[in-house]
């Protein structure tokens, strides 16, 4: 039992990042225990899906056929039973809603410990070493499950797995007890503001409380249509319904990693920096030079948005 089992995810066609960040989370733990990773891809299209997920450092992949999209009944019996014939050590999940579903689930079922939302995880002996936050990031505690484990694990923590690798692709076919099944997706509702997912932005010009009213955030749109950016948010935007909830960045909001992140008057409190802080570049435009974002900026403007932002838009439009 040294193996690592990590379980792929995918909405409405599309393998989400964390996929591939689990291969990476999912390889160092194999790697300590001296295991495989083996990746399960559950429902939807799962060739397709078995295919992209052969990156470097995996070793087995297999692919359930079961339904089209996630599935609370099928996931949890699927995982059982693919733990009951691999027997891996650990079995990990995305920190996502539907992981956050099926894992204790599967915990449950298993009889195994779990930990969530862990943000590093360690494998010392017979121990799993799970790092997590607290108290929005001012706090990390370590916690230590012993022997076989369920952890799930918080997106953008670990890089994503690059590179092709030579995975035996395999279907497996669970048996579903469909006298069990006692849920079903029916249907999709997009939170307001459209498509848009500032997870896929390269660069986002993100607008805090520091804008002081509704009718000044055309100037940051106006900023970001130049620079060919996408607009974000700090959490008070979205609670005054000044921008959808979809462009929340943070601990409530979504975690971001985009090449340049710009926090216009945006303070850098712990529960957005959780969402920015693995930005390549951050950019912070500020009039308090103690802000805590100021800290974290690799180029910090000490300054008024209302004089910055206007003199970037003319440079950057010439
Ligand atoms: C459980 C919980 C979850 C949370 N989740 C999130 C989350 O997901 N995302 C999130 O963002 N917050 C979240 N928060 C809220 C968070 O604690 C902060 O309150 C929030 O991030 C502050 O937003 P802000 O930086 O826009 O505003 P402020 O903290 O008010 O900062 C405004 C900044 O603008 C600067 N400023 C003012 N005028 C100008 C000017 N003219 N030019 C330049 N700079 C100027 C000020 O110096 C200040 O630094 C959460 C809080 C809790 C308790």
């Amino acid at each position: 039992m040294t193996d690592v089992l990590a379980i792929g995810e995918h909405r409405r066609g599309e393998l989400r990042d964390v996929s591939y960040e689990l291969v990476t989370a999912g390889r160092q733990l194999a790697d300590a225990t001296g295991g495989e990773l083996h990746l399960a891809v559950i429902s939807g299209t799962v060739d397709e899906f078995g295919k992209k997920l052969d990156r470097e450092g995996v070793d087995a992949i297999h692919t359930v056929d079961e339904g089209e999209e996630f599935n609370h009944d099928i996931y949890t019996q699927t995982i059982t039973q693919l733990y009951d014939e691999l027997a891996p050590k650990y079995v990990l999940t995305p920190n996502s809603v539907n992981g956050l579903d099926y894992a204790p689930a599967v915990a449950n079922r298993l009889g195994l410990p779990i930990v969530t939302d862990a943000v590093d995880l360690e494998a010392d002996g017979e121990t799993l070493i799970a790092t997590r936050e607290m108290y929005g990031g001012k706090v990390e505690t370590t916690t230590e499950l012993a022997g076989s484990a369920v952890a799930t694990i918080r997106g953008a923590e670990w890089p994503a797995a690059e590179g092709t690798g030579d995975a035996t692709i395999e279907a497996f076919e669970p048996a579903i007890d469909e006298s069990q099944q006692g849920s079903t997706v029916t249907g999709f509702e997009e939170v307001g503001g459209g498509d848009v997912d500032i997870g896929d932005a390269d660069v986002l010009v993100s607008v805090g409380r520091g804008i002081e009213e509704e009718d000044n955030i055309p100037l940051i749109e106006e900023l970001a249509d130049v620079l060919g950016a996408t607009v974000s948010s700090s959490r008070p935007i979205v609670d005054n319904g000044w921008l959808p909830k979809n462009r929340q960045v943070g601990q409530s909001g979504k975690v971001v990693t985009p090449d340049v992140y710009i926090a216009i008057g945006i303070s850098g409190a712990v529960q957005h920096v959780a969402g920015m802080k693995g930005s390549d570049t951050i950019v912070a435009i500020n009039t308090d030079p103690n802000a805590p974002i100021m800290d974290i900026a690799d180029y910090a403007i000490h300054d008024d948005l209302f004089d910055v932002v206007p003199a970037l838009i003319e440079e950057l439009s010439e």
